[in-house]
């Protein structure tokens, strides 16, 4: 008989359970995004650049049924570009058939597969769009709009619905956000998602981060309701206008800290507890699956909230440090 569904379970020693996990599939992107943290991993390459170090689908695959074991019911494939895999649609279809599998992608070449990772199975897509002023898109994402939004209306007719538009604040784009807004309000399947710059890992963002407290107001004026999300407690603003608006507020913030139920997992294959630490990775390469369920337990065992009520966790290789002495993107 199966242990009871708690006795599964992975659980910190803060008392949070690990229902997702965040798989970053290449270190690779064809974007250069001013702002990127490429999930705590320093710079991306180049999209032509060797697929070097990258986990295979099989391995990935395995990696995922042993996290279902421990009840992890979800996965969100991101990168570096999620898409430059050419058999991002192996992977899709193989890890639905138990899990379900969600996909960030900053959407340029989204429009000729959306349908084919529909079909096999994928559940949801978030699309990165800071801006849908052209000029402004290119100055902040290098890269082109008009792709992106292709990609978009290519995943709402292969009815990829909600398809979440994640958008990163910054100062230089926030007068725009009221067209966003619009935009989503027009457009029946799309949800915005706001995000707060991450300055842990990039350091020279400081200065282009926005007050967030007049963006909480300005979605509270225009909310006829609001809802808390069980992930990181993230507030929800259903506007007058029709649009869904998420707010995703993790620095300084204890509350979203306390309510992260997410593992993350590198290209390489090294599981990692949090964003924001550099000093938290498990390599799982070359593990048998005994192994690969002690790795899942260590990395569990020394998670801890990154903002917690008496500060930042300072850890013992500090990111403030190492990321502000890593190269940037150069512009592709
Ligand atoms: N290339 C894909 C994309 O553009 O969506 C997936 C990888 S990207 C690292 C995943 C998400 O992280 C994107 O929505 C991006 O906007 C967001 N992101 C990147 N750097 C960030 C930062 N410093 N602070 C907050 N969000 C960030």
């Amino acid at each position: 008989m199966d242990p009871p569904r708690t006795e599964r379970m992975l659980v910190d020693s803060f008392g949070r359970h690990v229902s997702d996990l965040r798989v970053s599939l290449t270190d690779r992107c064809n974007f250069a995004c001013v702002y990127c943290h490429n999930e705590g991993l320093g710079d991306t390459r180049g999209p032509g650049d060797p697929a070097q170090g990258e986990m295979t689908a099989a391995e990935l695959v395995r990696l995922l049924r042993i996290a279902r074991e421990f009840d992890v019911t979800r996965v969100k494939l991101t990168g570096g570009e999620p898409l430059l895999r050419r058999d991002l649609e192996d992977i899709v279809r193989e890890a639905s058939t138990f899990m379900e599998v969600s996909l960030t992608t900053n959407g340029s070449l989204l429009a000729p597969r959306a349908q084919a990772l529909a079909d096999a199975g994928l559940a949801r897509v978030n699309v990165s769009i800071d801006t849908l002023d052209a000029r402004h898109f290119r100055a902040v994402r290098r890269g082109t709009l008009e792709p992106v939004l292709a990609g978009l209306e290519a995943a709402l007719a292969a009815g990829l619905a909600p398809v979440k538009i994640n958008t990163v604040l910054l100062d230089e784009t926030l007068g725009e956000l009221p067209e966003l807004v619009d935009f989503v309000a027009s457009r029946k399947g799309l949800h915005l998602q706001l995000i707060e710059v991450m300055p842990e890992i990039r350091t020279d963002m400081m200065p282009r981060r926005v007050d967030l407290d007049k963006v909480r107001a300005w979605l509270s004026e225009r909310a006829a309701a609001v809802e808390q999300r069980t992930m990181h407690h993230r507030h929800v603003y259903h506007l007058e206008n029709g649009a869904t608006v998420e707010l995703v507020d993790p620095v300084g913030n204890p509350d979203f800290c306390a309510n992260c139920h997410r593992v993350r997992v590198t290209h390489d294959g090294q599981l990692k507890g949090c964003l924001n630490r550099l000093d938290d990775y498990v390599p799982t390469r070359g593990l048998d699956d005994e192994g690969l369920r002690a790795a899942f337990r260590k990395v569990v065992a020394e998670r801890a909230p990154y903002y917690r009520r008496d500060g930042p966790v300072r850890a013992a290789a500090d990111p403030h440090h190492l990321y502000a002495s890593l190269r940037r993107p150069a512009l592709r």
